[in-house]
């Protein structure tokens, strides 16, 4: 089965913009009432039953069940009659604002933190379409329920073969897209390591250096968007709240987030491009890189936006075929690639020179080389059969990478899952 997701951008017309915020809205009241109920049933099992709840502690009667997913999913018809506000949304919809709670909610439950927190004016930026009884999708227009045909940029087709599965609408700044997830009856083999091998190392003084020497400065625009966006954000604080100025403000702010966004995916996009060009098999480090993103140059670092170049490399090397694999990260800058003794250097040092054996190269190209010596070594023990071969379980910003922080797991958990 192979899942893929193409964006296209819509262009909704005044009513149908207005109908859709409007949708937004009422799933958001949706979402936040059934995160109210969650909440309102922990807050009164706090307390034991045969006491008196003193402050805090709602009273709601003891046998009265968690509200769990089906529960609320179930109750959404009663409280369409009550409200009949509800009724306006595609049922479905609604449904999945509900289910992307519980989705929330249990990852919660697994992970120990991260409690879902009720959505704000405005944070509620996305409808999902999750099921089409026939193709909705034609060469203008998106046909979706209830708001009938939007208009649509389709800058490439879709692609014979593949069925569309689910239709998420987003909404940017104040722009529109369609997220459109679309299947097809296929299996891919996994590419298989072979050929030219290089390793990538990725830092701020450079972009990325590769085991080859090649070397990428990080992009200007970066810098420059980065003080443009200053200079508006300023202009924002000085803004009264809730004022039309301050709402003119605000957009443009978001604008330029958004700009920022676009401009530096693209140019990752067009990086992982020219590293598939030149090699057959990629390999990278597994660093985690919200750790680092917390030190002193955290800013810098998440403006780079190392994590979502990763996941598009591997993304790109998927879909071209190469095959990708990640490294342990430990001390690839310390090391001599050449004879594997270890050189001690802070971040100040920028050229590789080997006391054991007298190599001398660029600092980072030598971290690119240990990267490359450390993915040889993980092909050659784990077989053929890499376990981190990139597979298509995502898309470039859709998944979320494994985080290294242990999560204890709380002795007071909720009491749904004592029961
Ligand atoms: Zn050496």
């Amino acid at each position: 089965m192979l899942t893929l997701n193409y964006r296209y951008q819509l262009y909704p017309n005044t009513a149908q913009e207005q109908t859709l915020i409007e949708w937004m809205e009422i799933c958001r009241g949706a979402y936040n009432h059934a995160l109210a109920q969650i909440k309102d049933w922990c807050n009164s099992r706090k307390c034991l039953i045969d006491r008196c709840s003193l402050e805090k502690e709602y009273i709601l009667p003891a046998d009265l069940k968690f509200p769990g997913e089906v529960y609320q999913l179930n109750n959404l018809p009663k409280a369409k009659k009550e409200f009949p506000k509800l009724q306006e949304v595609p049922s479905q919809v609604l449904q999945q604002a509900i289910k992307q709670l519980h989705h929330g909610w249990e990852y919660f439950q697994s992970r120990g933190f991260g409690f879902p927190r009720f959505k704000k004016y405005g944070q509620f930026k996305s409808l999902l379409f999750p099921q089409f009884k026939e193709n909705p999708v034609t060469n203008l227009h998106i046909k979706l329920p209830k708001i009938g045909a939007i208009s649509v940029n389709l800058h490439r087709p879709i692609p014979s073969g593949f069925v569309v599965k689910q239709v998420r609408i987003l909404r940017k700044a104040d722009r529109w897209y369609a997220s459109v997830n679309i299947q097809c009856d296929v299996s891919i083999p996994d590419p298989v390591p072979n050929g030219h091998p290089i390793g990538v190392d990725t830092g701020l003084e450079k972009f990325l250096a590769t085991s080859d020497g090649l070397r990428v400065l990080p992009p200007k625009f970066f810098k420059k968007l980065q003080s443009e966006l200053k200079l508006l954000q300023r202009r924002l604080s000085r803004k009264q709240k809730r004022s039309k100025n301050y709402e003119k403000q605000r957009l443009k702010v978001a604008r330029l987030h958004h700009k920022i966004d676009n401009t530096r995916k693209d140019f990752h996009f067009k990086q992982a491009h020219a590293l598939c060009d030149t090699a057959d098999m990629v390999f990278m480090e597994d660093l985690d890189y919200r750790i680092s993103a917390k030190g002193m140059l955290g800013k810098h670092m998440l403006d780079a936006g190392f994590g979502q170049f990763r996941t598009i490399v591997k993304y790109v090397c998927w879909n071209r075929g190469k095959f990708f694999g990640e490294v342990d990260a430990r001390g690839t800058s310390q090391e001599c690639p050449e004879c594997g003794g270890e050189v001690k250097k802070d971040l100040s040092v920028r050229v590789h020179h080997c006391p054991h054996c007298n190599y001398v190269t660029d600092r980072d190209v030598a971290a690119g080389q240990n990267i490359r010596n450390r993915g040889i070594v993980l092909i050659s023990t784990t077989g053929l059969v890499g376990k981190e071969t990139a597979c298509a379980d995502g898309l470039p910003g859709v998944e979320v990478t494994k985080s290294r922080q242990v999560s204890k797991s709380r002795k007071g958990r909720t009491r749904k899952s004592l029961k």
